[in-house]
């Protein structure tokens, strides 16, 4: 099944962060795009990868390991984990993914880091961070993040690399900027705290608020819609 549309959108997606990226003054290289296959065909995920894209991220997990098996061939594939995980559902995150963006408990850390094969690198890992203070939404509390990364960083098999967040909807480019540059000076506050850490990592933009994240230091943009098409 070829998608018509992808080659364009992909396209578009990449000048797109490269346009932010030259606006924010920052190397062209300095940001990865994560092409977010939620809910998309196997074959979608093919065809963005012959037109030279690596890095996959999927929520799901059933869903990703029917996607990780149908595509097993293609072992350049550098999958992200990146939606809700459930403590059953550790296991086999921890055995076929690269990155999990989305850690916000240590029981789950723990789990992962218990799971990790030995005969693969240690699990790159972001603590997502509800950085909007929603109620009921994912992640860790900003004031909890620095407790939580000291932790993390005593487990062998995991890697902290950085801090993930999905801010609340945002109109404008400067409401969008604000919690994105929060989650900046959170990472830069941990990174002082915890110097032998490497903390790389901002897992931040997606769709609709690419630019503020990339203008506000995001490494990771993670881009579903504007490269699939609306799920
Ligand atoms: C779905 C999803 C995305 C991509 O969202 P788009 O708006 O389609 O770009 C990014 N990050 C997470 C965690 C998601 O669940």
């Amino acid at each position: 099944m070829f998608d018509v549309a992808l080659p364009e959108s992909l396209a578009t997606a990449r000048e797109r962060l490269h346009r932010a990226l030259e606006h924010a003054g920052r190397p062209l290289d300095d940001a990865l795009l994560l092409a977010v296959s939620k809910t998309k065909p196997e074959s979608a995920v093919r065809q963005a990868h012959q037109l030279g894209q690596r890095d996959f991220g999927e929520n799901y997990l059933q869903e990703a390991l029917d996607k990780q098996t149908a595509l097993s061939e293609l072992d350049d594939i550098v999958w992200h984990f990146i939606g809700p995980l459930q403590s059953n559902k550790t296991r086999s995150v921890a055995e076929r993914f690269a990155w999990v963006h989305s850690v916000d408990r240590l029981k789950i850390a723990q789990r992962l880091n218990e799971q990790r094969p030995a005969t693969l690198a240690p699990l790159n890992v972001c603590l997502q961070v509800n950085i909007s203070r929603e109620p009921s939404k994912s992640g860790v509390a900003p004031e909890e993040t620095l407790a939580l990364a000291r932790e993390i960083l005593t487990l062998p098999r995991l890697r902290l690399r950085g801090l993930m967040a999905i801010p609340a909807p945002a109109e404008s480019m400067a409401q969008q900027q604000a919690p994105f540059a929060a989650l900046r000076k959170l990472r830069d506050e941990l990174q002082a705290s915890l110097p032998e850490a490497l903390l790389d990592t901002l897992s931040m933009g997606m769709s609709d608020d690419l630019e503020a994240a990339v203008t506000e230091g995001a490494t990771i943009v993670r881009l579903g819609s504007a490269i699939f098409g609306a799920r």
